[in-house]
């Protein structure tokens, strides 16, 4: 397709959710320009590294609504590739009194027809000897749930983004939208025209949205990604040891989360679930490190106390980028102002698992299609302070 013609949708960021978005567009037939600013693959934002947990439990109802058809489309992507995605080696999510967290997590999973165990501390020891849980700990455990082959997951939404026929340009970084009935999107290679846009960039979410008037409230995180050294890996092989969220580790409110081991022999990674805040992603790899190791320590002493044969220092730490709204809750919305802008941001760390979904109910937006799910606690306006006075349209 001609560069001067004007493109069904053009999706910027090239991330989980804009691959997944642009997929969804280009096996519906739409003429889609996905644009991503570096080189393809990287790991400068946050859908980069090779596992992510997927699940049906969430305490909110209408996040578990997301749930299946996203596990059934990202089943869909897996067979196209000949690629096993998703690995069912189950989830555990512990909690402590008064148990809030794991009891709407169990209704929720129940209430979409899927398995949910709950069980007592002793039975968490027994099950999972490479865990030491205290006497006032219960488990959730979700036999369906597991983790995703994340970089795989990526590449191959973009590879079948190309084979429906959608253009992807990588290391063509968007400067400027010009709203209107037909949108203008300058990049740092060429100028490009389409229908719609939907605005996917993680992070950098800010910097794109400003000169069209508005701001999210975003935290940008730098998190530790760990790898800890066992000393007994029978007990934590994939086929033994579940995937796991620890959502009060020793009484913080911060969760854990790990998973079995997996892409380092030998080590197991176990995360913090909150980090340092950078401001602009384009700082991750600027600022020094020593403030990462406040939360670096918190994991190590859960692992001391309830990881008998886990070494509470680390080998490995890499890093990745979490975009926090205040209230955890994604934003999935058109812009409030030029209704063919469209906006997916603020994934708070837990939005790889719904990308095929999320992908759908943006493409959704962009067309001007009834959105298959309730999209009201994802609006834009619940952030009173949203809209900015606009700079330079
Ligand atoms: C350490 C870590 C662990 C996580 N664990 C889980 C988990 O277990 N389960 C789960 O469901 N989720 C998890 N998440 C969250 C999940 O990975 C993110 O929610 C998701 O990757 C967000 O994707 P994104 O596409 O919004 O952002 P990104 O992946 O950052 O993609 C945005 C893209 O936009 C590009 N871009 C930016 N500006 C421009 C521009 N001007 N022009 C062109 N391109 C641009 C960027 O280069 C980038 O490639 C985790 C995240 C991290 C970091």
């Amino acid at each position: 397709m001609a560069a001067n013609s004007v493109f069904d949708a053009c999706v910027i960021g090239a991330g989980i959710e804009g691959s997944s978005t642009a997929r969804y567009l280009a096996s519906r037939g739409k003429k889609t320009l996905l644009l991503e600013q570096f080189p393809l693959p990287h790991c400068r934002g946050s859908s980069h590294g090779q596992s992510r947990l997927v699940r049906y439990g969430y305490p909110e109802p209408f996040h578990t609504a997301l749930m299946p058809e996203a596990f059934q489309m990202w089943d869909e992507v897996g067979k196209k590739a000949g690629r096993n995605i998703i690995s069912k080696v189950g989830l555990l999510t512990l909690d402590r009194p008064p148990y809030d967290e794991m009891s709407k997590v169990i209704t929720n999973v129940r209430n979409v027809g899927q398995e949910c165990v709950q069980m007592t501390a002793e039975e968490v020891n027994k099950c999972f000897p490479g865990l030491s849980v205290p006497p006032e700990e219960c488990g959730a455990l979700e036999p369906t749930s597991g983790y995703i082959q994340a970089d795989i997951a990526l590449r191959c939404l973009q590879e079948q983004f190309v084979e429906y026929g959608g253009i992807l340009h990588d290391g063509e970084k968007v400067l400027n939208i010009q709203p209107g009935s037909i949108v203008a999107i300058k990049t740092s290679k060429n100028c490009y025209k389409a229908k719609s846009v939907i605005i996917t960039v993680g992070p950098w979410v800010n910097k794109l949205l400003k000169p069209l008037g508005v701001q999210i409230p975003i935290s940008v995180q730098r998190m530790s990604v760990c790898y800890w050294p066992v000393t007994q890996p029978e007990l934590y092989s994939a086929d033994k040891f579940p995937g796991f969220i620890v959502s009060k580790p020793l009484g913080k409110t911060q969760h854990i989360y790990g998973f079995p081991i997996l892409e380092y022999p030998g080590l197991i990674k176990i995360c913090p679930h909150n980090g340092l805040e950078i401001g602009d992603p384009d700082l991750r790899d600027v600022l020094p490190k020593e403030k990462d190791q406040v939360f670096i320590n918190r994991v190590a002493e859960l692992i001391k106390a309830q990881f008998p044969g886990v070494k509470s220092q680390p080998s490995i730490v890499e890093n990745c980028i979490y975009t926090v709204t205040p209230d955890h809750l994604f934003v999935l919305d058109r812009h409030p102002e030029f209704r063919n802008i469209i906006i997916g941001a603020g994934f708070s760390g837990h939005g790889f698992k719904m990308a095929p979904v999320v992908g759908k109910i943006l493409s959704q937006l962009a067309l001007g299609e009834k959105v298959s799910y309730d999209i009201l606690p994802f609006r834009l306006s619940r952030f009173s302070s949203f809209k900015v006075i606009k700079s330079s349209l």
